[in-house]
């Protein structure tokens, strides 16, 4: 998966994120778990509502 943006805390700006994957949260919802395309930094995106 490409082309997904998320929030680098580390960056502190929206930045690509790299081998983003989708995850299942315990709370049932959906995210993006992928790393920073600039720092490596693990970033999170969560998806929908
Ligand atoms: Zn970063």
């Amino acid at each position: 998966m490409a082309g997904e943006k998320g929030y680098c805390v580390k960056c502190r700006k929206m930045q690509d994120m790299a081998d983003a994957k989708q995850v299942t949260m315990k709370n049932g919802r959906k995210a993006l778990k992928g790393s920073c395309s600039k720092c490596g930094t693990g970033m999170y995106k969560i998806l929908g509502k």
